[in-house]
């Protein structure tokens, strides 16, 4: 009989410390991938995408599910989600399963690490009230992104959830793919999987969470070939370290057809992520450090180094507007140097209303609240305009179309600025070309990234140095100021123990 099947998603990944909240408007604009898309939508806009429910929607295809489309929404990472934006988008996704009829089961596409302002856990918050709309027995199956901090009331709401496997994420849509052969297996067998979920002691910073490096490489390998045996599915999360609650670590699922099974593995992994532990460490350099040394290194390199602004992550709560690596770069006199993107609406409308060739003096930076990140004034030759408009080329952004409204690349000394209204990851070579840069071609290039750009950059970079210039996602979670992590989990791989702030005592 052909099996009736919901799909879903509603994704975002949320830093409590960053500047600027998620509103509903930024929902519906789909920060990077698609659109606020209801009912049919659903299917036909993410039909070759990089997402989930992509994947999902492969499968169901070759397996003869009937699919019933409900509702997708992301917006770009930021500060908390706001109350309204989360009720009407959750909402409206209920109502719509509710009119669904008869299903058999419920894909959903989620991050992990969304947190509202209403509501620490909006993950476990979702499932839970998909639960009680759905009832007990109609499975549910969630993809979550590496970046997810699970939560007991994810695990207890879920049949299974099953995370990507890289960072930088290739593998979205293929997760989508392996989550709906799961809700195969639960429809077909009629009766649920079991359960080990694990929460571990310390916190990943992200720029060393790359599966392309030591140790993250060996260990979803290893994760990969616990599916060989019997265990159905094994994930590792290394979640997401910028987001204040108690549920903040990296975490293991694993389901099998046995608790003891799926206990085992799960037991086996953590003890192997902790052995490495010490591992998850890598350099980070100060922003006039990073420039001296990556001058030297250029001098005898043949390809570009490329140098991680991982503070300034727009994918992980930052702006992608401060200055601190610009005016290094300044100071230094770099020459064949480029940085992007530097987000700025009023930089960019100035040099569209001087023209190429014009001079403009702009003030950057300083708009972040970040302690050290100082405005940043200068005067900029403007050596081209663009609308904004183009499409991307690398493996990571896959051909998304990008509409990064108005933009420019302005020049300063040796030093080129690539400006854009919309904010968006640098991640692509692209997003340097459409203003008329090479970046094979130059000594130094500036990415406001943490890992994405890998996918595209690491193929044409000498090497890739990361930079700790101010920013709003701190590379080491003991410079943010956590106060509701559990106690005594570790605030970096092998490093100091947080301990929840004593609360001063009355009178
Ligand atoms: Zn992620």
């Amino acid at each position: 009989m052909t099996k009736r099947v919901a799909v879903a998603g509603f994704l975002h990944e949320t830093n409590t410390f960053a500047p600027s909240p998620a509103t509903f408007a930024h929902f519906e604009e789909g920060g990077g991938h698609i659109p606020l898309s209801r009912g049919s939508e659903v299917l036909s806009r993410s039909k070759g995408v990089n997402i989930g429910v992509a994947g999902a929607a492969g499968f169901a295809e070759a397996a003869g599910w009937e699919l019933v489309p409900l509702l997708w929404a992301v917006a770009i990472p930021s500060a908390h989600v706001e109350k309204d934006a989360f009720e009407q988008i959750l909402g409206d996704l209920i109502e719509r399963l509710k009119a669904a009829g008869p299903l058999d089961g419920l894909y959903i596409d989620l991050h992990g690490a969304m947190v509202c302002e209403h509501l620490n856990d909006g993950e476990g918050e979702i499932l839970a009230r998909l639960r009680a709309a759905l009832g007990p027995d109609v499975p549910i199956a969630a993809s979550l992104d590496l970046h997810g901090n699970t939560t007991r009331k994810m695990v207890e709401a879920s049949d299974v959830m099953v995370a990507y496997r890289t960072y930088p994420h290739v593998d979205m849509a293929e997760t989508g793919y392996r989550t709906a052969v799961q809700l195969e297996a639960l429809m077909s067998r009629g009766k649920p999987f079991k359960k080990a979920f694990r929460q571990l002691p310390f916190l990943i910073p992200i720029p060393w969470q790359c599966t392309d490096i030591e140790p993250a490489k060996s260990l979803y390998a290893d994760l990969a070939e616990l599916e060989a045996g019997k265990v159905f599915s094994a994930s590792f999360l290394m979640g997401f370290p910028a987001a204040d609650f108690a549920d903040c670590c990296p975490s293991v699922l694993v389901y099998a057809d046995d608790e003891a099974t799926a206990a085992a593995a799960a037991d086996g992994f953590v003890s192997a992520v902790l052995e490495k532990e010490a591992d998850f460490n890598g350099e980070a350099h100060e922003p006039d450090a990073c420039v001296a040394l990556a001058q030297t290194l250029s001098r005898s390199a043949e390809k570009p180094v490329v140098i991680a602004d991982t503070q300034d992550n727009p994918g992980a709560g930052g702006d992608s507007n401060t200055a601190g690596i610009l005016r290094a770069l300044v100071k230094a006199d770099a020459q064949k140097a480029a940085i992007g993107l530097m987000v700025d609406p009023q930089a960019a409308q100035k040099a569209h209303d001087a023209g190429e060739g014009a001079d403009v003096t702009l003030t950057l930076g300083g708009k972040s609240g970040v302690a050290g990140d100082e405005p940043f004034t200068a005067t900029f030759t403007v050596e081209k305009l663009s609308d904004g408009e183009f499409t991307a080329t690398g493996p990571f952004f896959g051909a998304s179309h990008m509409s990064l409204g108005l933009s420019a690349c302005l020049k300063i000394g040796g030093v080129r600025v690539v400006f854009a209204s919309r904010k968006v990851q640098l991640a692509d070579q692209s997003m340097y070309r459409f203003v008329g840069i090479e970046p094979t071609e130059q000594a130094i290039l500036v990415n406001k990234s943490s890992v994405h750009f890998r996918a595209d950059f690491t193929p044409i970079a000498e090497t890739i140095l990361v930079c700790k210039s101010p920013g709003p996602m701190a590379l080491l979670a003991s410079d943010l100021p956590f106060e509701n992590l559990k106690d005594g989990i570790r605030m970096s791989p092998c490093g100091p123990a947080f301990r929840a702030p004593v609360p001063l005592a009355a009178g």
